[in-house]
């Protein structure tokens, strides 16, 4: 078949189409509707049907190949290396479940997992899962404040935590940061279990803190049985990246959610039982959700977690683990990429590559370079895909599995199949002609695994995501982008990213996007600056390939007249930046993201707001140095 009318038969018949998928999964008593849009923007899938992602997951994998891999715990922290059979990690799963159930944890009660990189994390989320809790993971990297936010919206019974993590050779306390959340949040949770890998010492809080171990061994060998939910059940609560403003708490169910995993191991990633997959993000995400935890296991693969950067020992670790374990897909990020980019390739011509087929890059624009250096290198397929916290999984890429559609430099696919994906204009909420700029939404019902409400607040739902453009169920991406003649998409940036210079507004990824095409331009972030006259005026700081070849301010100004050159030419004047700063490095999230918001708040003398996430300070101190700030 046809990608075109596979994608067609998605969208003109929702529920023939996922009832078939539906078929990918387990179900222990059958569905009596596939799709009730009765109420929307709220849509249910598989209205009745009962299910469970760690049954999909786990169990059903240890009726036919218990011994085959199922988790590959790796920290090149420790230096330890772990591999779980499907029976071993049933085990372990049921363990831990039986320690949550000793605690009191009831069906439907929160989980709050703050965890490095370990496998007992994985274990956290399934026993969750098998129990009918709702887990919310927190990202290892936020701390306290941001934590005991967390705490508070989630409410959860239980927390699950470590005494450290480590990064970069150095142990990165994770308990005393949850002490001061807790102390923090008016919410107390009635317990905290502690998994003590003896990085950090600490002292358990007498009542309410108890120890994994201890526990585990009175466990060994308590049997618990998997907790069957209805479909529209909650699995978890992740709260987005927070990239933008206040974080939300994004809910999804069972049914829809192992179904949409499935199908995009099937038809988009090529996922087959037995095969290895290597997903590098963190837990903390949900890239780490639906592709380290319960897609690849769902698909019967094995699954690597792991604890380390992408360079330690050296830039070829990554590739001397697709070796050993024979990893046939990974997915990682483009910012990863840029970082391996700065070492010799030939720490990767060193490993045996031949098991992999294809790498997958989300979570940010996917520049041209990056794409065309890897895919040099790596001799695979690089295959954007464009999705978010919300969707829990591809809206934008290509299912090879259907077609071999070829990829196309910079965009980062077609319309998933289950995506009505359009280009709305924000102003009259018409659909754009083709490569004509607008936002993108998805015309609902948002097919299964999206999320299903904002936890807690229906409302917020329904006014963040659909009430955008007029009487229209258009749930709003929040992100530009332009569709062309084929059907492909480019990404243009956050609509919350757009400058407005005297009236004209523009995308900052446009200008981004210009003045990368200058050849001595490496990275570069574009943020809107207030300005008296203008209102406001781009401005622009940028790292250099070759940092020596401007280090006097009149090599400076020549780049910057330079730079600011290319942009007249390619954009026109009015998307000149006012300045074009040369930092050594741009501020990012540890999951890669620009943070714009935070330069741009430097440039208007404010706080630079919540920076419990951020990558390394220094690069903050960077643009406060250059626009002239007192550090
Ligand atoms: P918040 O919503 O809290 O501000 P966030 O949007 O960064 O945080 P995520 O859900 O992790 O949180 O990120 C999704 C966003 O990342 C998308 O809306 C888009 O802006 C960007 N993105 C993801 N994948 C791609 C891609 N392949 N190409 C371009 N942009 C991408
Ligand atoms: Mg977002």
């Amino acid at each position: 078949m046809s990608y075109a009318a596979f994608y067609q038969q998605s969208i003109q018949n929702p529920s023939a189409f996922w009832d078939e998928q539906a078929r990918l999964i387990d179900w222990h008593k059958p569905y009596q509707q596939v799709l009730d849009t009765s109420q929307p923007p709220f849509a249910k899938w598989f209205v009745g049907g009962e299910t469970n992602l760690c049954y999909n997951a786990v169990d059903r994998w240890v009726a036919t190949q218990p011994d085959k891999a199922a988790l590959i715990a790796i920290s090149t922290e420790t230096n330890t290396e772990k591999v779980y059979s499907f029976a071993e990690l049933h085990q372990e799963v049921q363990r831990m479940a039986a320690i949550m159930l000793s605690l009191g944890v009831q069906r439907g009660d929160r989980v709050l997992i703050y965890m490095p990189m370990i496998a007992e994390a994985a274990f956290a989320m399934l026993a969750c899962a098998r129990i009918g809790a709702v887990h919310s993971v927190v990202f290892g990297g936020f701390a306290s404040k941001s934590l005991a936010t967390r705490i508070d919206d989630a409410k959860p019974v239980l927390v699950v935590s470590a005494d450290a993590g480590m990064r970069g050779g150095k142990a990165v306390p994770y308990k005393p940061l949850l002490n001061d959340a807790i102390e923090l949040a008016e919410h107390k949770p009635a317990h905290v279990l502690i998994v003590n890998r003896g990085l950090d010492a600490m002292t358990l809080v007498a009542g309410r803190d108890v120890d994994y171990a201890a526990l585990r061994a009175q466990h060994m060998q308590t049997p618990v049985p998997v907790t069957w939910l209805e479909s529209n059940e909650m699995s978890y609560v992740l709260y987005t990246s927070g990239t933008t403003g206040k974080p939300k708490g994004v809910q999804r169910d069972v049914g829809g959610y192992a179904v949409a995993l499935a199908a995009s191991m099937k038809h988009i990633y090529c996922g087959n039982a037995g095969e290895t997959y290597f997903a590098t993000s963190d837990i903390g995400w949900v890239v780490g959700h639906s592709y380290i935890v319960y897609g690849p296991l769902i698909a019967g693969m094995a699954t690597i977690m792991y604890e380390g950067t992408p360079i330690r020992p050296d830039a070829g670790i990554w590739w001397s683990i697709v070796e050993k374990y024979k990893v046939t897909r990974m997915f990682s990020a483009p910012t990863a990429i840029r970082v391996l980019k700065k070492h010799p390739p030939e720490l990767m011509k060193k490993y045996d590559l031949s098991s992999l087929k294809a790498l997958y890059l989300a979570g940010e624009p996917l520049d041209e370079t990056t794409s065309s250096w890897i895919a040099t290198e790596l001799g695979v397929p690089i295959i954007d895909n464009y999705w978010q916290t919300e969707t829990g999984w591809p809206i934008l890429s290509v299912a090879r599995a259907i077609e071999n559609t070829p990829t196309r430099l910079g965009s980062p696919g077609v319309a998933m199949y289950g995506y009505n994906v359009q280009i709305i204009n924000e102003m009259t909420g018409a659909e754009c002609g083709p490569n004509e700029k607008g936002v993108v939404a998805i015309r609902g019902p948002l097919p299964p695994g999206c999320m299903q409400t904002v936890y807690g607040d229906d409302q917020r739902f329904v006014s963040t995501y659909w009430a955008n453009f007029a009487h229209e169920q258009l749930y709003s991406t929040f992100d530009w982008g332009i569709k062309d003649e084929d059907g492909y998409y480019f990404i243009l940036g956050r609509t919350d990213d757009v400058i407005n210079v005297a009236g004209h507004r523009l995308g900052t990824r446009e200008i981004e996007e210009s003045i990368s095409s200058h050849p001595q331009i490496s990275e570069v972030a574009v943020v809107g600056v207030e300005d008296k006259l203008k209102g406001q005026v781009a401005v622009a700081f940028a790292t250099l390939k070759h940092p020596d070849a401007a280090t006097t301010p009149e090599q400076k100004q020549a780049l910057e007249a330079e730079v600011m050159a290319v942009v007249d030419k390619q954009l026109g004047a009015v998307a000149r930046p006012s300045r074009v700063y040369f930092v050594g490095m741009l501020p990012k999230t540890r999951s890669g993201k620009l943070l714009r918001r935070s330069i741009q708040a430097i440039c208007e003398g404010r706080d630079a707001g919540d920076l419990t996430t951020i990558e390394d300070p220094h690069s903050l101190a960077q643009i406060k140095d250059v626009v002239g700030q007192k550090v």
